[in-house]
């Protein structure tokens, strides 16, 4: 049993799944729903359609270079049947997809490292613009929130003495 790849968005065809549509020029395209089949009817690129697996990749949302990706690779050269080849491919298959698991998890931190300095800057501002919706709290939030402006801006500031030594 061969499970394909969606043309547009890349997600699982099983068999018996979806559609497929084979081109006059024997080009065949599968789908895994008529949302995709729609969308490539809409003549769409896959590629900037932001919630395609093709979008993720070519915008550096997904870990695309790693060892993990090799083992999945299409062969047709059939394998000729060996018990203890299924058994070592099953413990290999799992092994596998934790690294690739962990890995993956890594990439994701690293991608949103950097933006605590963001949320916390989009949060003060957030406060500062819809403090009259807590009118009993807002003389304390006013205080608190001067304390978290200026020490960012010292902050800031003594960063941007380090960057100049
Ligand atoms: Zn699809």
């Amino acid at each position: 049993m061969r499970i394909e790849k969606c043309y547009f968005c890349s997600s699982n065809c099983y068999p018996g799944h979806g559609n497929m549509f084979v081109r006059n020029d024997g080009k065949s395209f599968r789908f895994c729903r008529s949302k995709c089949h729609k969308n490539f009817k809409m003549k769409r690129n896959p590629r900037k359609v932001r919630w395609t697996k093709a979008f993720r990749k070519s915008a550096g949302k997904e870990m695309t270079i790693d060892s993990t990706f090799e083992f999945e690779k299409r062969r047709n050269i059939p394998v000729r049947y060996d018990r203890n080849l299924v058994a070592t491919t099953v413990k290999v298959m799992k092994r596998v997809q934790e690294i690739r698991a962990k890995r993956e998890r890594k990439f994701f931190q690293t991608r949103m490292s950097g933006n605590k300095e963001h949320d916390r800057n989009f949060n003060i501002r957030d406060v500062q613009q819809n403090i009259n919706l807590l009118p009993k709290e807002a003389e304390q939030i006013k205080k608190a929130l001067e304390k978290v402006t200026n020490s960012s801006v010292q902050n800031k500031k003594e960063e941007s003495r380090e960057m100049e030594d």
